[in-house]
């Protein structure tokens, strides 16, 4: 018997790891650049949780859940999604306390029993950017241009499309002025709509049916009833937007599949995609989550991003990434004692913090420079037996092959000195992220 990936589910592998690696890389960077700070929450959350803020009538909570009931007779989730856990944390250890906006950030697998298709996976991976604390429109643009720039960083072509959703005030208007619309055709709505219509009216709004979507083209627009703290809100937004040349789209349509959303929504979708593409990612403010969570009322904003769907967009796109490998330093040996000393040799310069490679079960040289080679190394180190029995080490340069022998107890200060022009080359890749 031979076992096979649950459905849904999906390897990452080395191949496919410098994408992967090339993200994580940026996230942080945006993290230290924007001020956010890492904030990792567990997978399992009380269910409970994310039937409060996500929401009961929500396809994730009443479908797309992977929930049970341990032993202890606790119900438990796995996470569909992390806003919920944030806000959690955010209560829990009083960051209220704090100054304000508290700002954080995570990059974890979720779990959705979605229906498996291209971009939709079972678990699926997740980075976001959580603001809590402000109501201020200019960290609702600031967002936005994250989560839009993160994306044309990384050579994609994207828009952004907004909306709002209003706020306590003007909803329940707005939402009456929808049903009422929507009396007149509710025959021709599918069926997740017909029972949306009266649980989770705006859901009507983003169905992917082909006849609901013609109707939610036609349907009254939430910009029209806003109330005046949300118009002002949104044009502000807007207005930061236009000022760093961010292109947007009003879309009446962007209603977030989640309940705890307020005034600002956005999706990032492919340029020229709108309608076809599902969302890279989404975002908006929950100015309503904390006090629902029993905190004190607390307007926050924030968005996620799928990153198997930027992945798989940016190999669409054919998007080239450095995928080399670069080390400083190569350990090349021949013969039992040169293995047996390249072994110490290579902790000792590990722990000193060069950036190292070797292939310490191959036995000829040939095939250890090639490797060295590969992995672009600057030099390689060669023990053999005659540089064992001299208490030596021969230095290869690999630009111009030139080999010298040194001293073995001055091996360290000559690479040392060899590399200080260009030290720690393999960081300095790092820093700058290598799409060409
Ligand atoms: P969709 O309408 O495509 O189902 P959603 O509204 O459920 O998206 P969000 O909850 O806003 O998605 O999640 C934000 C992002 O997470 C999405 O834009 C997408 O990139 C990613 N995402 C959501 N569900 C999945 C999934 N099942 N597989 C892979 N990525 C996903
Ligand atoms: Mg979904």
């Amino acid at each position: 018997m031979q076992f096979q990936l649950v459905k849904g589910m999906k390897d990452i592998l080395p191949e496919e790891q410098p994408y992967w690696e090339l993200i994580r890389h940026n996230v942080d960077l945006m993290g230290a650049n924007y001020g956010f700070a890492r904030l990792d929450t567990p997978v399992l959350e009380f269910t409970n949780l994310f039937k409060r803020t996500v929401g009961e009538a929500t396809d994730i909570v009443s479908k797309e859940m992977y929930s049970f009931v341990t032993a202890g007779g606790d119900k438990l989730s796995l996470r569909p999604e992390n806003t919920a856990g944030v806000a959690r944390s955010y209560i829990e250890h009083g960051m209220v306390n704090q100054p304000q906006p508290v700002k954080v950030y995570y990059l974890a697998p979720q779990f959705r029993h979605d229906n498996p298709q291209a971009g939709r996976y079972r678990q699926f991976w997740q980075f976001g950017f959580e603001a809590i604390g402000d109501k201020d429109p200019v960290i609702d643009a600031q967002l936005i241009i994250m989560s839009h720039n993160f994306l044309t960083d990384l050579g994609l072509e994207v828009e952004v499309q907004i909306n709002s959703v209003g706020d306590s005030n003007c909803r329940p208007n707005y939402l009456k002025t929808l049903r009422h619309y929507y009396q007149d055709y509710k025959k021709d709505l599918c069926s997740d709509c017909q029972e949306r219509l009266n649980k989770n009216t705006l859901r009507l709004l983003d169905c992917k049916n082909k006849r609901c979507q013609e109707l939610a083209e036609q349907s009254p627009q939430f910009v029209d009833h806003l109330c005046e703290e949300c118009k002002n809100h949104l044009m502000s937004v807007l207005e930061y937007l236009e000022e760093v040349d961010i292109k947007y789209n009003l879309n009446s349509r962007i209603v977030r599949g989640l309940d705890y959303y307020t005034k600002t929504a956005w999706e990032i979708v492919e340029a020229g995609a709108e309608g076809k593409a599902s969302a890279l990612g989404g975002g908006g403010r929950f100015d309503d989550l904390v006090e629902l969570l029993g905190g004190r009322p607390t307007p926050a904003v924030g968005f996620a991003m799928g990153i198997e769907r930027i992945v798989a967009l940016m190999q669409e796109k054919q998007i080239k990434i450095d995928k080399e490998k670069y080390c400083d330093l190569y350990i090349a040996q021949l013969g039992v004692e040169a293995r047996k000393k390249s072994l110490r040799l290579f902790e000792d310069l590990r722990r000193d913090g060069f950036s190292l490679a070797e292939n310490i079960s191959k036995k000829g040289l040939k095939d250890q420079l090639e490797v060295a080679s590969k992995k672009h190394a600057k030099y390689t180190l060669i023990l053999g037996q005659k540089e064992i029995a001299d208490g030596t080490v021969l230095i290869r340069d690999m630009e111009n092959g030139i080999q010298e022998t040194v001293d073995f107890n001055k091996i360290k200060a000559e690479v040392r000195k060899r590399l200080s022009s260009q030290v720690m080359r393999s960081l300095k890749i790092r820093t700058k992220p290598p799409v060409v």
